[in-house]
């Protein structure tokens, strides 16, 4: 019997981050199916926006073309809700084998970003936060909202439901990756996911749930590098491209000068003319929005990854966490094997 499958992205929630005394809802799905205690390995950047990118397309980002915040369009960088994915995603997939798919998103340049328009159903419209909604720090749709916009909709009629809740995410941001105002958010986020389960309930046993997360957080300091500034100085012919803890340099330039960079400990090629730095622990790049938490560089690589329902491939995927690391393009094929998609519908 084919499942119906919950997926649900809980923005920034660390990977370690689950227990049965202050996040029930996970520690359940865990005790059903699985999950990973080291955690899962995120796409480079360790970002929101490439990750969720490679969720529904099951590509990396040098592929579907989100590479950060922002990413190249024909040869203009522009915000990641303005660049079309380059490689065919979960929801196009469903609406070509005619199935049913929901995209609910707190954070609501997701919509754009992951493609959403092509689901049976999307929130909030149109990548709109609607006025009465209630919102996080930051200005994306609180948890509370999106629990409320799956509400609105027959989640139970959804053959895939991808779902984020963001409000992790802006806590961790401002209040610090270990704050305890962020351990009480992963509590509230936790809860907020029983809600969404509630109403599978009904059909438990064909219900898979995998919850993930797009990033890890790492403490930063005042102040911020201008590494697109330091590589004009040394005369690179690269554009770099700020991520909070991580840039991508994109250009004709070696592994050998970018480390000659003085704001640069690390470098990771990732593609031709494509690669990720990062800095020391404590330093961002970019603009200092006067943030406590940061995210980007490896260091906040690690997703959380649990898997439960009661569908009966709960089980074996469990078995896979605690043997294996998943990757953020693992889901997307996972996925497409269970629902019986094929990429592209092709
Ligand atoms: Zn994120």
């Amino acid at each position: 019997m084919r499942p119906r499958i919950l997926f649900v992205i809980l923005d920034a929630f660390p990977f370690n981050g689950l227990s049965s005394s202050s996040t029930p809802t996970l520690a359940g799905l865990a005790r059903e199916g699985g999950w990973s205690q080291s955690g899962g390995q995120s796409v480079l950047s360790a970002s929101t926006y490439p990750n969720h990118a490679s969720f529904v397309t099951g590509v990396g980002p040098e592929r579907h073309g989100v590479l950060a915040s922002r990413a190249p369009v024909d040869g203009e960088w522009k915000p990641a809700r303005e660049v079309p994915l380059a490689s065919p995603t979960l929801f196009e997939d469903c609406r070509a084998a005619d199935l049913r798919a929901v995209g609910l998103f707190g954070d609501q340049n997701l919509v754009h970003v992951c493609g959403a328009l092509e689901a049976d159903v999307h929130w909030p419209p149109q990548g709109q936060l609607p006025d009465s909604c209630a919102r996080g720090l930051l200005g994306y749709g609180a948890d509370q909202a999106v629990v409320e916009a799956a509400a609105s909709i027959e989640l139970n009629a959804a053959d895939l439901a991808v779902i984020q809740l963001d409000e992790v995410d802006t806590v961790r941001h401002l209040r610090g990756p270990d704050a305890p105002e962020s351990r009480e958010q992963y509590t509230a986020t936790d809860a907020a996911l029983g809600e969404l389960l509630e109403s599978l309930r009904g059909q438990w046993a064909e219900t898979l749930v995998i919850v993930v997360s797009d990033h890890d957080m790492e403490p930063v300091e005042p102040g911020a590098v201008d590494l697109h500034a330091e590589a004009l100085d040394r005369g690179l012919s690269v554009h770099v491209e700020h991520d909070g803890t991580a840039c991508w340099a994109v250009g004709d330039t070696t592994e050998e000068e970018l480390l000659g960079l003085p704001s640069v400990d690390g470098v990771q090629w990732v593609a031709d003319r494509h690669w990720i730095l990062w800095g020391q622990p404590g330093q961002q790049y970019g603009i200092d929005f006067g943030l406590a938490g940061q995210h980007g560089s490896p260091r906040t690589a690690r997703q959380l990854a649990v898997v439960g329902g009661g569908h009966a491939v709960a089980g074996p995927l469990g078995d896979w966490l605690r043997r294996e690391t998943p990757t953020g393009t693992d889901w997307a094929p996972i996925i497409r094997h269970n629902l019986g998609l094929l990429v592209g519908g092709a």
